[in-house]
């Protein structure tokens, strides 16, 4: 599974606030995601973090 900065990930479990989507500020063996709904950030294991994916929103077509 790819994941790259600047993408947009569904996670199958709910944050507190209510949204389902993170942005990813950081990838590597560890990830950086912010809550869409609330901006809070959270650091996140890459096996945990694909464990708990939904679908990913590629940023890549929305470039130039
Ligand atoms: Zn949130």
């Amino acid at each position: 599974m790819k994941i790259e900065v600047g993408d947009c990930v569904r996670l199958k479990k709910k944050h507190p606030c209510g949204s389902y989507e993170w942005l990813v500020l950081r990838s590597g063996a560890d990830f950086r995601l912010k809550c869409l709904g609330c901006d809070h950030q959270i650091m996140i294991a890459r096996t945990a973090l694909e464990k708990n994916i939904k679908s990913i929103n590629s940023s890549q077509n929305t470039e130039g």
